[in-house]
């Protein structure tokens, strides 16, 4: 038959909250194993889409399906079972928990016992913080807490990992070290990712593809050399 590889679709989707729409009719998909940016002013319901897709939010119509099963109705967990994990734009550390007890808080509704360990240790190689198991999280940097979190949503062992803004704030080399993470994850594990980033320069060195969503709809999509010198996503940035 016409096997596709796709991993995440939605159909239509629309979410309001009371009159206002944030996200009309969006037909978003995402490929096995691809690295997709999603970028667009403010308000243009990027958080939106992916509160959408963890099940944070309800839709207000249409449907998401992933990897065949149709997910509209899906609770956030079974959805976490199905391969979908995610860094919230708002960070998640607790900052008087050590590396290690903020490592174990995603995976303990999951795996236990030896599983439970291995996946933990994972989560802080693929943080890069091997050797500071046992220092409070307030005590890293910016960056560092931004890749315990990535590590984290990546300990869920998923297939789609979908990251808001993960280098907000972040100096070139803090943004580097992410860059490199998300790159690796994508092309050894095989995740595919969704970032929203704004740096053009960043969503340049990792993306694939770039969706762009401008007033809750998908304005362009294609690669970033074409997104980059659109000039009618140019302007939607300067808010005309
Ligand atoms: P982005 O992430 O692209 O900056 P958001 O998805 O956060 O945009 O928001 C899209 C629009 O939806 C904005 O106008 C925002 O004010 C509105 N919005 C987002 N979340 C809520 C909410 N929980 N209640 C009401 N309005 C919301
Ligand atoms: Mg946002």
């Amino acid at each position: 038959g016409d096997r596709t590889d796709t991993l995440l679709a939605t159909d239509g989707l629309e979410k309001q909250f009371g009159g206002f729409t944030a996200i009309d009719e969006v037909d978003f998909s995402v490929e096995a194993g691809e690295l997709r940016c999603l970028i667009g002013p403010n308000g243009a319901g990027k958080s939106t889409l992916l509160k959408l897709i963890t099940g944070t939010y309800a839709p207000t119509d249409g449907g998401l399906y992933y990897d065949g099963h149709e997910i509209t109705d899906e609770e956030p967990q079974d959805r976490v079972k199905r391969g979908i994990s995610m860094k919230f734009q708002v960070p998640s550390v607790y900052g008087e928990l050590t590396v290690r007890e903020n490592a174990r808080l995603p995976i303990q509704r999951f795996a236990d016992g030896d599983e439970r360990r291995r996946r933990v240790d994972e989560a802080i190689e693929a943080a890069g913080l091997a050797g500071s198991e046992d220092v409070d999280a307030s005590t890293l940097s910016h960056g560092q807490q931004q890749q315990l979190e990535i590590g984290m949503a990546a300990s869920l062992e998923p297939d789609l990992l979908l990251l808001d803004e993960p280098v907000a704030g972040l100096d070139v080399a803090e943004r580097e070290a992410i860059a490199e993470r998300i790159t690796r994850l994508n092309e050894e594990e095989g995740i595919a990712f969704v970032v929203i980033e704004h740096d053009t320069d960043f969503v340049a060195e990792i993306a694939d593809e770039v969706t762009v969503l401008h007033n809750g709809a998908v304005f362009r999509e294609g690669p970033i050399e074409e997104i980059e010198s659109d000039p009618a996503v140019q302007r939607i940035y300067l808010g005309e």
